[in-house]
């Protein structure tokens, strides 16, 4: 096999992979270096298992909560053995599927861990690879705080332990109420188990508009979130931690779930021996995905700047972009870090994009907003009921009208948001948005009745 190549890849995560894909398919002679599974953490302990048993947990849910709308399942029951079974299925035919579309793109994968030697040049098992143009696409690993107790507590797990946990646990404490702690503290609560959710801040998944973050919270069925709680020590199942006024508290658990968030991996691989600008925060990148090396990029979650699958891809496709024509950033082929969607896959759902409202006001901008309730769906109510949590709010620039910010909670939130990445990526106004017709009955109809909303 030739060592030479147009571009390497180090990292077959979403980032990676979707880069190399792309190159394939511009005819680069693409080398793909990936250290254990191509799909990297979305694929493999990440986005699609969760959601794999996240919605195997919903199904259950709704068999156990049927009645209301008239559907008696009597004995409903989990089998996680199954449950993991079809989560396994799922990942390896995915997995599968990138292999497939990295050959057919005529891509050379390489299995091994591979070092960064400088511009052009990656080292294998021995064998030194050379290229034009080098992507680092290395992603991200999750944060173990040196909190006492924790380390080499088989009770405490990261979210790749607890995918595979050998049986739901009775009782569940999550450290950490971000995105991924609220989706393992759904999952098992959906599942059965006693769920304690332990966070620092005033609020749930911080980087969320404070008034419906305050609204998911509230929506979680069943499970008990403690805020401003800091984590002060683990014994056994036994989390310690103490209030904002400085009470101690504990609570028992059968298994503990660090969630406190993930760091972009930039140790290990040759990243600090190189002269490549980087930080704790991750590789120093420009909105066309460039390092401070010639011909090096950076894409995904080792940028630190978006930690999110669609967002790997998107940096993915700037780099590739930008490397295939120079010019290509003339044409609007940068980063536009301000409209990545993000989606929390808890029950409720919750979704947003853009600003909001305190970060819009933050900025100085004449913010206005509007907040409709999910009853104002007509079919958010025919599923769920009136009750059922769910609402949409819309942030825009008092001044133009601007569309600044979409946030959405409430069942689907996740599948709708990327209308409003549509809205932001165009710059409307709420008065274009008030002109666009929306399918009925669904639920996307709150973001059109926000607008109408904001009018009134
Ligand atoms: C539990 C969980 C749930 C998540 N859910 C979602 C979700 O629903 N939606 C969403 O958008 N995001 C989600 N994410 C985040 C998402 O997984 C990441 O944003 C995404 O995987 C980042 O892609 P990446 O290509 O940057 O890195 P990664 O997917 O981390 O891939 C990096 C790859 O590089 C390889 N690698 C690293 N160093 C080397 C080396 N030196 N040599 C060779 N290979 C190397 C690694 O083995 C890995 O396969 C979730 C994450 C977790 C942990």
């Amino acid at each position: 096999m030739s060592t030479t190549f147009d571009v390497i890849v180090l990292g077959g995560g979403p980032g990676g992979y979707i880069a190399a894909e792309r190159l394939g398919h511009a005819k680069k002679n693409v080398l793909l270096i990936e250290a254990d599974a191509l799909g990297g953490t979305c694929l493999n302990v990440g986005c699609i298992p969760t959601k794999a048993l996240l919605n195997a947990a919903k199904t259950y849910e709704h068999a156990v909560h049927g009645a209301q709308l008239g559907v008696r399942v009597d004995g409903a029951s989990v089998d996680w053995a199954e449950l993991q079974k079809w989560k396994n299925k799922t990942v390896a035919t995915l997995v599968g599927g990138v292999g497939a579309a990295e050959k057919k793109a005529g891509v050379t994968v390489v299995k091994g861990y591979g070092r960064f030697e400088g511009p052009g040049r990656v080292t294998v098992d021995g064998t030194t690879y050379t290229a034009e143009h080098v992507i680092l696409a290395t992603g991200s690993v999750p944060v173990m705080p040196p909190i006492p107790g924790a380390a080499d507590n088989p009770r405490v797990l990261d979210s790749t332990g607890m995918l595979s946990v050998p049986e739901i646990p009775a009782r569940l404490a999550v450290i950490g109420g971000g995105v991924i702690g609220l989706e393992f503290a759904s999952l098992f609560a959906m599942l059965g188990s006693e769920v304690t959710v332990i966070e620092m801040l005033p609020e749930v998944v911080p980087f969320m508009d404070d008034e419906l973050a305050a609204q998911l919270r509230k929506g979680l069925a069943d499970i008990d979130v403690k805020l401003e709680c800091r984590v002060t020590g683990i014994d056994g199942g036994t989390v310690h931690y103490e209030t904002m006024s400085g009470t101690a508290e504990s609570v028992d658990a059968d298994v503990v779930l660090m969630a406190v968030g993930r760091r972009p991996a930039v140790a290990g691989w040759g990243a600090e021996d190189s002269g490549l600008e980087f930080s704790g925060k991750g590789v120093v990148v420009d909105d066309r995905m460039r390092t401070n090396l010639p011909n090096v990029w950076a894409v995904g979650d080792v940028t630190g700047r978006s930690l999110l699958a669609h967002a790997a891809y998107r940096m993915g496709e700037i780099a590739v972009a930008n490397i295939l024509d120079p010019e290509a950033f003339r044409r609007g082929e940068i980063m536009r870090w301000n409209t990545i969607p993000w989606a929390v896959y808890s029950n409720p759902e919750a979704a947003g994009i853009g600003l909001t409202e305190a970060q819009a006001k933050a900025k100085g901008i004449d913010a206005k907003s509007v907040t409709v309730p999910g009853y104002l769906s007509g079919r958010f109510v025919a599923e769920a009921g009136v009750k059922a949590p769910g609402a949409a709010k819309l942030i825009w620039d008092g001044a133009t009208g601007q569309v600044l910010g979409i946030h959405v909670l409430g069942s689907y939130a996740s599948e709708m948001i990327w209308g409003a990445s549509v809205v932001l990526e165009t710059e409307l106004s709420i008065t274009d948005l008030r002109q666009v017709v929306f399918p009925h009955p669904t639920v996307s109809e709150l973001i059109r009745e926000a607008a109408w909303a904001a009018q009134a």
